[in-house]
């Protein structure tokens, strides 16, 4: 499955969800900062599994769980 990294919070999400229906639909919004600006250039990524006490999640200013990009490349 393809990914795309959000340009504002760096957040990395699937390009291509499943919806209630189970059909495919790409993701236009991103689920974190609802920004609708996306790269598929990014180098690196890290997991923040709590943000409040992760080093990494402090520094990125991630506020919720998951997987982000750590340099966007474009
Ligand atoms: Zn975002």
């Amino acid at each position: 499955m393809n990914k795309k990294a959000c340009r504002k919070c760096r957040k990395i999400i699937e390009e291509v969800e499943v919806n209630e229906k189970g059909k495919e639909e790409s993701v236009k919004v991103c689920p974190v900062c609802e920004s609708t600006n996306f790269t598929t250039f990014w180098k690196g990524s890290a997991l923040v599994v709590n943000p409040e006490k992760s080093e990494i999640g402090k520094a990125m200013d991630v506020t919720v769980p998951g997987k982000y990009a750590l340099r966007l490349s474009r």
